[in-house]
Parts: C-alpha cells; structure tokens; sequence
C-alpha cells in the first residue's frame, strides 16, 4: 500500500525526538508499507539533502537502540522528503497539492495520505481549513492531531468544529500516546481475552484504583507553555482519563474502533461531577519548590526560564472520583500526576479487597495488579503465597512478574511506532474520538474554574517529592495509601 506521509512541523521537536525514530524504527522492523514518502514541511529554505543531513545529526541524540547506523540511515533517508511551506499562507497548499501528485519519489498514486500536524494547535483550524480548500481532504485522507487539543471546552470544541467540517470522523486520528504503549493493550487483552479478571473487575473485589503518572523533570524550556497549561490539562485531562476509561469501561461487543469508543465514552459520562466545595476537598493541587530530583539540586517553578513572576500554575494535581454505574459504585479512582515527583514512575494500581476470612498469619495484604507504563512496560500481580516451612509461618507476599519487554522481545514495537502504523492501516481503537475529548473537557472545567475562582493557589512542595501532604490525606481519608506509602 502506497502511502504519503506529511509531517507538518518537520524541523520541530516533537518530529525529531518522537516521530522520525518511530518511523524509522516501523522501517526498521519491516512494518512500513512498501512505496512510502515521508514529506516534512516546515518554512526553513532546507532542500532533501538539507534536510536528510539535519535529521541525521539530530538522530546522534536519539537513545543507541533507536539510532540507525549510516548504511540503515542512508536507505531509510530515500524516504524522506522536505517541502517549505507557510501555513498560514493559502498559496502555499497549492504547492503541497502539487508535490503530492508529482512522482518525485514514487511513479504510483499513493493509496492513503496521513496529514501530521505535528505544530503548535494555534495552526491547527487553518490547516485543516486550508486542507479543504485545497481539496486535500479526500475519503483517503487520514489526519493526526497532536495534544493539546484545546485549552478548554469551548476551544477544544472549536478546533472539532473545523476538522469535523473538513473531515469525517473517521478521518480524524487524536493521539495520546499513552494508548499506544503495549501495558495498556495488555491490559485490555487481559480484562476482555481471559476468563480470569472480569469476574473480579467490580466494586464487590476491589477496593480502589490508582493512576499515577509521575515524573522527576521539571519544565525545562518549555516554562512558558507550561505555565500557561499546567498538569490538569496536560496529563490529567487527556492521558490520566484516557488511563481510566481503559480500566473501567464495559467489555466492547466487538474489537473496533466505535463499540470500544462508546464504552469509554459511557465512563467518561459516569464520571462523579465536581462542585466548587468538591474540588476544594477532592482536588489537591501543588507546585515544586527548590529540592533534590535526580540525585542534585533543583530550582522550583517559580526560578524556572521562561515562568512568569509569582505564578500559580500548578505542576502536581492529586485527586479522588468515582465512576458511578453499577460496576463501579462507590470504589474509589486516585488519579495523580506530577513533575519533579520522587520516581519517574507511570502506572495503574488496581487494589483488590481483603479476603472476608483470615486463616493464615499475615493474611492482612490484600492482592493488588500493577500495570506499568514507565520506565519499563509489564503486568505484576502481587499474591500471597506459602513459603511451606510450618503452618504458623506468615504467609508471603509474591508477585507474578509478566515483563512484556523480555516475553514479546521480538514484536516489541513503541507507542508512536504503533499509533503511526495504525494511521497508516486505518485503525482507529487506539484514537480518541472528539465526543470523548470534549466530555473530559467538559469533566475538568469546573476545577479550572473553581481555581480560578479561588486565590489560594497551589500547594508548595518540595523537587523530589511525592508532592504535597494533602494528596496523601485525600487517600487516607478513606482508608487507603498511595502504593509507595504502603
Ligand atoms: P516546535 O519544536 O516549536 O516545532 C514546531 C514546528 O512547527 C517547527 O517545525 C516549525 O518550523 C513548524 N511551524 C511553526 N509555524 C509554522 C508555519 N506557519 N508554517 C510551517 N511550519 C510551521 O514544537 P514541538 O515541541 O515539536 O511541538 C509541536 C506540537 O506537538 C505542539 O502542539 C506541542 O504541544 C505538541 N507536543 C509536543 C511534544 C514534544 O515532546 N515536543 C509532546 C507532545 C505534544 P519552522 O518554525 O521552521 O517553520
């Protein structure tokens, strides 16, 4: 299958430290279609070769398993192509329209085309607009659209509003790139390919969910886009409800696009609502000061480049909800994210309840299934077991230990390469669809509200922490511990 791939953003970072590795690791494992062009757009004045030499010396910073050698780099680069091209400027699609149906490359028509935006989203309404315009927008034209997708409800539904008018739905590939990493298909064959879980996936068994997505750096040069996104909108809203949808929707009729998308969207629907004084007692936000991450001193936000004087944007949210269906009613879900946190640690913690009966001493853990996401990919099951010396003996805490890395070694594929292989074969499950993107717009609104109403600001915590104290009383509150605290 003949496919064109255009990534708007080309010389961007986000296409030289994610896209351009994925594509090439696809080529590398064979999984590209034969008879691709991959054409970069950006304004700089670069030609092919120009642009070929850059990548490759951006490539010499990607990580060694990533990085091609100069022979695998030399037929890979065939590939790759650059155009020059503003935006903002409607001329300029005249001449990727044109570029698109030369033969530069390639002597055949190509079978599917996937548009890229891979810039800021600001240019996200006139691309696609544009695309239209230019007629670029054919049934077997694919978009890709990178977070963020809006700054809030109104926004996000704006962008919807412009692709919706120049593509169908199904022409529309949102991307959280927390779908494509392999834990998270695992958890689904888990839950929906065994007859083991399901049973026990419900209030009756277990005792609470946790998402954590924590990481140890902190804004680095991007202050100033942070501070005008903060972590609510820039994990919690797309990656951590994304997470959650996965854990708790209903078993899909089918294993398509839209039977899974409906699910995930009746969670997102059944999400606990919250109220000014709910976000004051479920919602805990926090900002880093100076501290210790990563083994050596670390200044806070407010000393970052780029961040405003006194700013409250907060780089940590801690919070509790419930999905409230009959499956779920009444368990809670811990959601949690932060930057300059103690670990780089992102994971589901799935808590089953105690047994009813205690028979054996030290029968007081209860089971627990960890689905890691980073650093390293896998399922853990935590079990009690029997070490079989005597009948007094406490029993044991043992885990089942499923490394996906070392079991799958050989098909092991990362979360762009995946995502872009799905685009390309026309495979929306692991896409969000704009409904479920703007209820979980819709779900976060009334805490960016209820801050903003409220000038107390974020809580203070220190670089390599966990975060502020309150987040650990939100948990305890109903009995529970974060797990590194158990
Ligand atoms: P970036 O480094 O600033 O790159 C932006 C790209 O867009 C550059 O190639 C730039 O090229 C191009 N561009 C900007 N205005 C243009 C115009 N009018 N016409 C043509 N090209 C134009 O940004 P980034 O970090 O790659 O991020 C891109 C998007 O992905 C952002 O929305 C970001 O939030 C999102 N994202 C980034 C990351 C990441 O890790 N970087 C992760 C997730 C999401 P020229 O200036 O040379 O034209």
């Amino acid at each position: 299958m003949a496919f064109d791939l255009v990534l708007f953003g080309g010389t961007g970072d986000l296409a030289w430290r994610k896209l351009m590795p994925a594509l090439f690791q696809a080529w590398r494992h064979g999984k590209l279609p034969e008879g691709g062009r991959i054409l970069a757009v950006s304004r700089q004045d670069l030609s092919d070769e120009t642009y070929r030499t850059w990548l490759k010396e951006r490539f010499a910073e990607v990580e060694d398993a990533k990085r091609p050698s100069d022979e695998e780099f030399g037929r890979f680069a065939a590939l790759l192509h650059y155009l020059r091209l503003d935006l903002s400027k409607a001329d300029d699609y005249q001449r990727l329209a044109a570029w698109l149906a030369s033969s530069t490359g390639r002597a055949s028509k190509a079978d599917v085309v996937v548009m890229f935006l891979a810039t800021s989203p600001d240019l996200f309404p006139v691309v696609c607009a544009q695309l239209g315009q230019a007629g670029l927008n054919g049934p077997n034209v694919r978009v890709v659209l990178e977070k963020p997708l809006g700054h809030d409800l109104a926004s996000a539904q704006q962008i919807n509003r412009v692709v919706r008018s120049v593509f169908a739905e199904e022409q529309a590939y949102r991307i959280d790139h927390y779908l494509g990493k392999p834990a998270v298909q695992n958890l689904t064959a888990l839950r929906f390919g065994n007859v083991l879980f399901e049973p026990l996936w419900r209030r009756e068994c277990i005792a609470n969910i946790q998402i954590t997505l924590a990481e140890t750096i902190g804004v680095g040069t991007r202050g100033d886009f942070y501070s005008r996104t903060g972590a609510l909108r820039d994990m919690i809203q797309n990656h951590a409800l994304q997470l959650l949808t996965m854990v708790a929707m209903e078993p899909p009729s089918r294993n398509v696009a839209d039977a899974i998308r409906d699910e995930k969207l009746k969670v997102l629907r059944s999400l606990k609502r919250f109220t000014p004084e709910s976000v004051g007692r479920d919602v805990v936000r926090g900002q880093y000061r100076a501290g210790n991450a990563d083994g050596k001193a670390t200044a806070g936000l407010l000393e970052e480049a780029n961040v405003p004087p006194g700013s409250t944007t907060e780089t940590f949210v801690a919070l509790r909800t419930e999905v409230q269906n009959w499956r779920w009613a009444g368990v809670p879900f811990y959601l949690r994210t932060g930057k300059r946190l103690a670990a780089r640690d992102a994971q589901i913690v799935v808590n089953f309840r105690a047994t009813p009966h205690a028979i054996f001493p030290g029968q007081n853990r209860a089971n627990k299934l960890v689905i890691k996401l980073q650093p390293e990919d896998g399922l853990e099951l935590h079990l009690l077991a029997a070490k079989g010396a005597g009948q007094s003996e406490a029993l044991t805490p043992v885990s089942l230990d499923l490394d996906f890395d070392k079991a799958f070694a050989e098909n092991r594929v990362g979360a762009y390469e995946r995502l872009l292989l799905d685009v390309i074969a026309g495979r929306l499950n692991l896409f969000v669809r704009s409904d479920e993107q703007e209820e979980a717009w819709g779900w976060v609104e009334p805490v960016l509200k209820a801050w903003r109403d409220d000038d107390t600001g974020p809580r203070p915590y220190l670089a390599g922490t966990w975060g502020p104290a309150a987040a650990s009383a939100l948990v305890a509150r109903d009995g529970f511990a974060w797990s590194e605290e158990e």
